[in-house]
């Protein structure tokens, strides 16, 4: 669905609206509900762009892996040897708060030829509720404390659980942030079987793909080098590029 879309679809709604509020009050209260179920779904799914333009392909014939939330002290260096025995590189959002006492792992990603962004500081669940003043302190310190170590990291933001609002959105523009999206999204944090998640990947994945994984979980480095493989034996490769 593109933007205008979306807006040509809130057009017509809004004529229904204003057709059925003429006939009783009763409709001005679902046209209200109806709104804000509209924006509130909007908000969840940032591949439409509604509130915050974000980039979802990597160049032709290559597979963008990225990995959020880190850095995880135990895996994200697994993952990082995994990756550098196969010459791929990938992506990483940091949160802000976990930066702190990780600061070598976090120059190692970065010395090893792999983009860096930052995902909030907090990464918290509410984020999406919170005030233009409260989210943009929160987002901007999230990529200060990327900066600090890595000062030529760049401007990449992902929005934590990929929720976008008009909030989020001024706090990007404020901070001068470019919002990643993903073009697959693994389920990482909630699936339990590696084989299975396995086969959904390969099935899914093809060229100019952002995967979407994490690296604080166990089963998304189980399943990393099979999935390096996999990919290398189509002939995709695996480097850290944004079209
Ligand atoms: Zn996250």
């Amino acid at each position: 669905m593109s933007k205008s879309q979306v807006v040509f679809g809130i057009a017509i709604l809004a004529a229904i609206a204003i057709v059925m509020t003429s006939v009783s009050n009763y409709y001005l209260i679902a046209w209200g509900f109806s709104v804000s179920f509209f924006l509130f779904g909007m908000s969840m799914f940032l591949r439409l762009q509604f509130f915050v333009e974000s980039t979802f392909r990597t160049t032709e014939n290559n597979v963008l892996l990225s990995f959020d939330d880190g850095p995880d002290p135990v895996n994200t260096p697994i993952v990082l040897d995994i990756l550098k025995k196969h010459d791929a590189t990938a992506m990483f959002f940091l949160i802000g708060k976990k930066v702190k006492g990780h600061e070598v792992l976090v120059r190692r990603i970065h010395e090893e030829g792999h983009l860096l962004g930052s995902h909030s500081y907090s990464h918290d669940p509410k984020i999406g509720l919170w005030s233009k003043t409260r989210v943009t302190t929160d987002i901007g310190k999230g990529h200060e404390e990327l900066l600090k170590l890595v000062p030529n990291a760049g401007n990449w933001f992902r929005p934590p659980f990929g929720v976008t609002n008009p909030n989020i959105a001024s706090a990007l523009k404020k901070c001068g942030l470019n919002s990643i999206g993903w073009s697959v999204r693994s389920f990482d944090t909630v699936k339990k079987d590696p084989k299975k998640l396995l086969e959904m990947l390969i099935q899914e994945i093809k060229g100019s793909d952002i995967v979407l994984l994490h690296d604080t979980q166990d089963l998304t480095v189980s399943l990393l080098e099979p999935l390096i493989l996999e990919l290398k034996g189509r002939n995709l490769t695996l480097k850290a590029e944004l079209n």
